[in-house]
C-alpha cells in the first residue's frame, strides 16, 4: 500500500514543479514576483490612474484601474 502512497508523492511534486509553486494567472515574470507585492503602484494603460496591483485589473503585461478602462 504505501506504494501507491509514494506514486502520489511523485505525482504531487511533478504538478507542484509544472505550476513554478505558485499561481500561473498571476504573471509571467517571476522574478519580478517580490516587488510585485499588492501595494505596489501600476499605472491604468487607459486612463493614467495609479492604482495598487491587488486593486487593478492586469491582462497580459497592462494593467487597467477598473472595468471601464478595459479595452474591448
Ligand atoms: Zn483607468
Amino acid at each position: 500500500m504505501w506504494l501507491r502512497l509514494i506514486l502520489f508523492g511523485v505525482i504531487a511534486v511533478v504538478v507542484y514543479r509544472a505550476f513554478g509553486g505558485k499561481v500561473p494567472i498571476l504573471d509571467r515574470e517571476e522574478k519580478s514576483n517580490d516587488e510585485l507585492s499588492g501595494d505596489t503602484l501600476v499605472e491604468c494603460a487607459t486612463c493614467g490612474t495609479y492604482v495598487t496591483i491587488k486593486e487593478s485589473i492586469t491582462i497580459g503585461s497592462k494593467h487597467y484601474c477598473s472595468k471601464e478602462c478595459l479595452p474591448d
